[in-house]
């Protein structure tokens, strides 16, 4: 009986120690998203259809803000009104850090 409990103990600590380092490794490693991501991808049409030739609208809304993907057109399914005229504007009210703004078109 002192083996069970014994080796359910060794197994609670060994769980207890990874889960510690699973916390330190999420804390030390964390990296910090720009949230202009989550808020392009917000305002696109969120298909994930890749049309755009992007991996999905989280991909586009990266290259967006990055600046690599200026042609707001390339999303196919995404209209005027109700996806690229709302990413302009919040885009022209969130600048890059050093005050530039981020370049797209229609
Ligand atoms: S084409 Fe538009 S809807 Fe389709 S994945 Fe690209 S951004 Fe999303």
């Amino acid at each position: 009986m002192k083996e069970v409990l014994l080796a359910v103990l060794i197994l609670l600590a060994i769980g207890l120690l990874l889960g510690l380092g699973l916390v330190v490794a999420a804390k030390v490693l964390h990296v910090k998203e720009d949230e202009r991501i989550e808020e392009v991808t917000k305002r696109l049409p969120n298909y994930n259809c890749g049309s755009c030739g992007y991996a999905g609208c989280k991909s586009m809304a990266e290259a967006i803000v990055s600046g690599k993907e200026e042609n707001l057109k390339k999303c196919k399914p995404g209209k005027e009104e109700t996806n690229f005229k709302p990413i302009i504007e919040y885009l022209d009210n969130h600048p890059n850090e050093d005050g530039s703004k981020v370049k797209v078109h229609l």
